[in-house]
């Protein structure tokens, strides 16, 4: 029994998940004590709930100590839950997993079995989306699209965050400093030996879904901004080409001039160029702004979360 492979951390991040607990306890340690030879330690990140997944989670911990629950002061966010239950796990072996059963644990099985084969990350590709909304799999769809062509890291398409980590990859994504998490993408960046596995998404077991579409929207350029300068350089060359543009244009007026005479009736033109640009510059600003916001928020190197309390086992009360 040398096989370093023996324990799993399974961390699943809480946000106002109390009506799913009951059901999600019972699923996933039914799934885990079907699998031999394996222990395990769950890792309950409560992320500032407002109702009662704490008690309910610490109510778990008295009864079980397997499960370790970490107590955050206020909603921090799935990334710094994420990052958080990463940074507590003990486990030769990573699972995140969602708390609303969308993420199936009767997988872990399989991902547990491809990495006693060697892999050093097995990761979990949605290939049913169809519970999730058409609004959501849509940008989903172009989002990874736009992010693969503007980024070297690429992001796998209908991947999430539900995999099973190595050792050895946990200790790379601890060793990244960045303060703003973007996992899906950490994930990828640091690489390593990779299985995919398929599933069908399943509906949400209870509650609905925390993010709305504006929290979706800055979630992806999180995403981009995060792994691509791309957005930024971008603009060097529509400078450029509208540099082009416009000498061209200047030199038609020009000639247009010194041929038939001073052309007043120019208004409709003069006001389009100016709009234009301006509208053109606003955006170019606009994005500076999301990149020096990025890189002021990271020069403060505030921790990406705080944690009131962690309970486990038997002080779990
Ligand atoms: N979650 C969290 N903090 C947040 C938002 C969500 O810890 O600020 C958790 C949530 O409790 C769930 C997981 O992240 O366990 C995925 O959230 P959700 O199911 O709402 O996302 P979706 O499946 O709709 O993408
Ligand atoms: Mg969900």
């Amino acid at each position: 029994m040398n096989d370093p492979r023996r324990m799993v951390s399974i961390i699943v991040p809480f946000f106002n998940e109390s009506g799913a607990i009951d059901l999600f306890h019972k699923s996933l340690t039914s799934c885990l004590n079907e699998i031999a030879n394996i222990k395990w330690e769950i890792i309950c990140v409560d992320d500032g709930s407002t109702d009662a997944t704490l008690d309910e989670l610490r109510a778990l911990a008295e009864n079980d100590d397997r499960y370790v629950i970490i107590e955050f002061s206020r909603n921090f966010g799935k990334e710094a839950a994420l990052t958080a239950g990463l940074d507590a796990a003990r486990g030769d072996a990573v699972i995140p997993i969602d708390a609303d059963l969308q993420d199936p644990p009767e997988l872990i099985a399989d991902m547990i079995i491809a990495w006693r084969q060697g892999a050093e990350v097995v990761q979990a590709r949605r290939i049913d989306r169809s519970h999730d909304t058409v609004l959501k799999r849509q940008s989903a769809v172009w989002f990874y699209r736009l992010h693969n062509k503007l980024s070297k890291t690429k992001i796998p398409e209908n991947v999430g965050d539900f995999r099973l980590m190595d050792r050895v990859a946990v200790h790379a994504l601890k060793q990244l400093p960045e303060r703003q998490r973007f996992m899906k993408g950490l994930f990828a960046w640091v690489g390593f030996k990779t299985v995919t596995i398929d599933y069908a998404r399943a509906e949400r077991a209870a509650g609905a879904t925390k993010f709305s579409p504006f929290a979706l929207w800055n979630f992806a350029l999180e995403g981009f901004t995060s792994f691509s300068t791309a957005p930024l350089k971008v603009w060097t060359y529509i400078g450029a080409i509208s540099t082009i543009f416009t000498l061209l244009y200047a030199a038609f007026i020009i000639f247009h001039t010194l041929i038939s005479g001073s052309d007043v009736p120019g208004y409709a033109s003069l006001l389009v160029a100016v709009l234009f640009f301006g509208s053109v510059q606003l955006i170019s600003v606009g994005l500076l702004g999301e990149y020096i916001g990025r890189i002021y928020i990271e020069t403060k190197q505030r921790p990406p979360y705080i944690i009131r309390k962690i309970y486990r086992g038997h002080d779990a009360t």
